[in-house]
């Protein structure tokens, strides 16, 4: 019989496919067994709608086969089979997909879950193999065919011997070279493993013959009158995928427990999660997700090495492990799994990222998160508190990004410790602000501890009102993004006016500054460019001195800028302002001493902005000379 060649189309593509659509040459076989499946579903169609054709639906299976020696592996089925024309048409023609055409006219409740839809899988066998036959018998044909191609250079279709409607699809594996170890896929356990990753909830048994071996006593005894044993291995023709995912199953049919086992399972976590999330979505496009928020953060998470992604399923084979376009930056710490018919089998990276579908799917399944953290957060506290002590930053990280473009889908989901010693959201600490009380107050420190110590605080905890303590290290840039909450202005009690002096506390506070003026300006000059200001606080109540910043960039900011690897002379620098309280008896001696002795004071004044540099965690510039410093005043 005369060899035929491809169509010039189908040997560009051919080339093109085999080197370049996919990534991974191991994904040969799902794409086989995926066809097979396919082949059997169509089958499955004819016997519902044809009561003579003498199968039901019991009897539908695919085998895999491994002959090391002849260096092949069989897929066989007992689906529709191909005739010699069907062959002509649908493996001698990419991008051709009989199978999509045959989704296409079927009535909206067959029973099918055909898989096929872009005509490229199949080719994919050449990847690993150097020829490829195809032993058919159709349904309703009397004949059997053959058709077998050793590539890019064409193919023939021959008479052949089948006894039953189905396919064999038999691949030649190519020699070892260097690169490529193309033995590795003669292994029978390697088969199976990537039957279990990519084809385990295939919706018909795929059968393979597994070896397990067992010791069993051999009836006799040793010379010791020990009973002998004996190593005996036992080939087992056995299912070796599960079938029906868990995801496919209904509410009811699956208990919670069953759904974290899987969790634990699939995506190696020790720990529960704190939810798992259900949709099936019915419609324009229809999918059923099973989505796992997981209680605390792997050590990796805030590490580039952390992978993120959902795995996509189109009908029970896996299509990409680790989609991470389909959820925002924010809930990547999500786990979980995406199926969806619609899917096709050659998605890609890029086209996942224009794929309107998926768009719609990533929103919708985000909207679901979020109300899902809500309700977690509302009627399981300490399970949310658990949560948040994970993925809290990322949280604060995804309001960030974007330049707080997320930040109506993220504020509500914000928890902080406060002054008072509570754990509140910014619409707990709304509601419980006093009459009267008209900003969100905060102050950034790098610990709880130390933050509720901190001077500064005072006169707002005086006024009842609580205070939000920031303490991670994204908090400071957080706070610039959210900037209000329902309306109320957060304000950082450091750096921003309070707001909550009276009139009459203003004038007097106006008064002080006119009286003090010499005091501030000696101050200011003997600290010369290394504080941009000096005033007289209307903050401290009980301590001297306390040291804050104008600007943008507060101390904490210029903090994580400079231990920033790289970070030079000219790193951000915040503009550092010196407050005085002149109620301090420390104050009264300094105004004394500029009267009297013009020298001491001025080295007071470099001691009391030392001490302020300690009380704000700000390092001394020089801890040597400022300790000389303190110590020659004795
Ligand atoms: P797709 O599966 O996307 O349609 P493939 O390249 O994988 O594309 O397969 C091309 C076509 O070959 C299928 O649509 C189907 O008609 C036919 N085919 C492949 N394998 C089998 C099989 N085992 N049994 C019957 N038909 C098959
Ligand atoms: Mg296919």
């Amino acid at each position: 019989m005369a060899k035929k060649q491809f169509k010039a189309e189908t040997k560009r593509l051919m080339d093109l496919m085999v080197n370049s659509i996919y990534t991974h040459k191991e994904i040969f076989l799902r794409e086989i067994v995926s066809n097979a499946s396919d082949a059997i579903d169509k089958m499955n169609y004819h016997v519902m709608t044809d009561p003579s054709s003498g199968m039901s639906r019991d009897d539908f299976r695919i085998d895999i086969s491994v002959d090391e020696e002849a260096r092949t592996i069989t897929v066989s089925d007992n689906g529709v089979g191909m005739t010699a024309k069907d062959m002509e048409k649908n493996l001698g023609m990419i991008a051709y997909s009989d199978s999509f055409d045959f989704k296409n006219n079927l009535d909206e409740n067959a029973d099918s879950k055909v898989i096929g839809q872009f005509g490229v899988g199949f080719y994919s066998a050449f990847m690993v193999s150097d020829k490829v036959t195809v032993a058919s018998k159709a349904y309703g044909d009397e004949e059997a065919s053959v058709w077998e191609s050793k590539g890019t250079d064409g193919y023939t279709i021959t008479k052949g011997e089948r006894d039953s409607v189905g396919t064999d699809v038999t691949m030649h594996i190519k020699e070892d070279t260097d690169d490529e170890k193309y033995s590795e896929f003669l292994s029978v356990n390697r088969l199976k493993g990537l039957v279990t990753n990519y084809s385990n909830y295939i919706r018909w048994p795929i059968y393979m013959n597994i070896e397990s071996g067992e010791w069993k006593d051999t009836g006799e005894v040793d010379e010791k009158g020990e009973p002998k044993r004996e190593y005996i291995t036992v080939i087992e023709n056995k299912v070796i995928n599960s079938m029906i995912p868990i995801w496919q199953k209904g509410k009811d049919e699956v208990s919670d427990e069953e759904c974290i086992e899987f969790y634990k399972q699939t995506f190696y976590d020790f720990e529960d999660p704190v939810s798992v999330v259900r949709v099936d979505a019915e419609g324009l496009t229809s999918y059923k997700a099973m989505l796992f928020i997981p209680k605390k953060a792997p050590y990796d998470f805030y590490t580039r090495d952390f992978q993120p992604g959902l795995q996509l399923y189109s009908s029970g084979v896996l299509i990409m492990d680790k989609c991470a376009d389909l959820l925002p930056y924010y809930f990547r710490f999500v786990r979980g799994i995406v199926d969806s018919p619609d899917f096709s089998l050659n998605i890609s990276r890029e086209v996942l990222q224009h794929d309107r579908q998926l768009k719609s799917i990533g929103s919708n399944l985000t909207k679901k998160i979020k109300s899902e953290l809500e309700r977690l957060m509302k009627e399981e506290p300490e399970t949310y508190r658990e949560f948040y002590k994970g993925f809290g930053p990322q949280l604060k990280y995804g309001i960030v990004d974007n330049y707080g473009m997320d930040k109506d889908t993220l504020q509500n989901l914000l928890l902080f410790e406060t002054a008072e010693g509570k754990t509140k959201s910014l619409a707990e600490y709304v509601e419980n602000m006093p009459e009267g009380q008209e900003k969100i107050y905060y102050i950034v420190s790098d610990s709880v501890e130390r933050a509720k110590n901190l001077p500064q605080i005072e006169p707002v905890l005086e006024k009842g009102y609580d205070v939000l303590l920031m303490t991670d290290e994204v908090d400071p840039f957080m706070v610039n993004f959210l900037n209000k909450y329902d309306e109320k202005p957060l304000c950082n009690v450091s750096t921003d006016d309070l707001g909550i002096e009276s009139e009459e506390e203003k004038k007097e506070a106006e008064e002080k500054d006119e009286k003090f003026k010499d005091v501030v300006d000696f101050v200011k000059e003997t600290l010369g460019n290394d504080v941009e200001e000096v005033r007289i606080s209307r903050k401290l109540k009980k301590h001297a001195v306390f040291l804050t910043t104008k600007g943008n960039i507060t101390l904490e900011m210029e903090k994580y800028f400079m231990e920033m690897p790289g970070a030079g002379e000219e790193n951000v620098k915040a503009s550092k302002v010196l407050e005085l309280n002149s109620e301090h008896p420390a104050f009264r001696s300094l105004e004394e001493m500029i009267k009297s002795d013009k020298e001491k004071a001025a080295k007071m004044v470099k001691i009391m902005y030392g001490q302020a540099s300690i009380m704000a965690n700000v390092p001394l510039e020089d801890p040597i000379a400022y300790s000389d410093l303190v110590l020659s005043m004795f």
